[in-house]
């Protein structure tokens, strides 16, 4: 199925998308010639399609008639794919109630891809945030990259890669996902769904257009302005931080997070260039409030602030009080980041 206008989300008969034809071709060729490596780990922005681009390779991998480089959606190891019934299909992810993929999935994956295939073809395999197993994970991965059955296609997708253990990062090839350009992104999500608010979300996003496209929907992100007004009534002490913290601390903390980035961020962009061009800021419909936010707040502070928030970002991966998270982070910019100020530049990004 085409993206065809609807506002749907793509799925993964719609790979290769725009930006992912190289990558895509560069695959195909490997499995048409029988040189498919075993492991392959694909990496790229968050929200580039790499999750798609694995089902759809899967797909194209097991089909029984590939053609022209796709996987036909006609026979019956597409149709069991389609229908998520397909035997030697696995999908490994994090579970609902975890924060990472445990050692006891790969080990059940591990005698899974050991046994002979159900269709006398190949087992694959997609893990997904890979960078998510944890390190008795990644240890008990390494025997099925190192020994894998005949047959057996691993599909490594992560977004960072940097945090995935060396030993299991270099048994794989890697495969990089290009990020659209934007002008690129923003034709390609102008024709899911014609929006004024595609250069922002895409910004919040962070360059990923599906994830702008799971973004988009979001309450918090629709009504992200009352987020910085919020924070505007914070420096203007009109505001409770503790309270502003529980409110904030109800929604996701990974994207109230982000927000936040994206708000100190165009702060630095502003404070560096002074008059910044509308275009250059993410938050381009949020210029009147970022300008009355900016007098009192030294550049230096700022970064040491983008640090803080880069640190819980990490945090919020791991089991964390988030509302202990948000109530340290708004009382430090309620009090105008007056505590950095005096921190060095050289600890600003750490
Ligand atoms: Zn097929």
């Amino acid at each position: 199925m085409a993206v065809t206008g609807t506002g749907a989300p793509p799925d993964w008969q719609a790979v290769p998308l725009p930006w992912q034809t190289a990558l895509w071709q560069r695959a195909g060729a490997w499995l048409q010639s029988g040189r498919l490596p075993h492991a392959l780990l694909l990496t790229g922005v968050a929200g580039s399609g790499k999750q798609l681009f694995a089902s759809a390779f899967a797909a194209l991998a097991l089909c029984r008639q590939p053609a022209d480089g796709q996987a036909c959606g006609q026979c019956p190891s597409c149709r069991q794919f389609a229908a998520g019934v397909h035997p030697d299909y696995h999908f490994v992810t994090i579970p609902e109630d975890k924060t990472a993929i445990l050692v006891d999935q790969i080990r059940a994956l591990g005698a899974t891809l050991a046994l002979t295939s159900l269709h006398g073809g190949r087992k694959i395999a997609v893990l997904s945030p890979a960078d998510a197993m944890n390190s008795n994970a990644a240890n008990s991965l390494l025997k099925t990259l190192e020994e894998p059955a005949p047959g057996t296609l691993l599909l490594l997708v992560s977004a960072q890669a940097a945090h995935l253990a060396a030993t299991v990062r270099s048994r794989c090839q890697k495969l990089a996902m290009t990020t659209p350009s934007v002008p690129d992104a923003l034709a390609w999500l102008n024709g899911v769904e014609s929006r004024s608010d595609w250069p922002a979300l895409l910004g919040i996003a962070g360059g990923g257009p599906l994830l702008a496209l799971q973004l988009a929907p979001l309450r918090l992100v629709r009504e992200r302005l009352d987020l910085y007004r919020m924070l505007a009534e914070l420096r203007s002490n009109t505001r409770n931080p503790l309270q502003s913290a529980a409110e904030l601390a109800r929604e996701p903390l990974p994207l109230v997070l982000r927000l936040l980035q994206t708000w100190v961020m165009d702060l630095v962009c502003m404070a560096t260039s002074g008059q910044a061009a509308p275009a250059a800021l993410i938050n381009a419909d949020a210029r009147s409030q970022l300008q009355s936010a900016l007098p009192g707040l030294h550049l230096r502070a700022l970064h040491a602030y983008l640090g803080r928030l880069n640190r819980a970002v990490m945090l919020a991966a791991t089991p964390v009080n988030g509302q202990l998270l948000l109530e340290d982070l708004l009382l430090q910019w309620a009090d105008g980041l007056q505590c950095l100020n005096a921190a060095p530049l050289a600890a600003a990004g750490g």
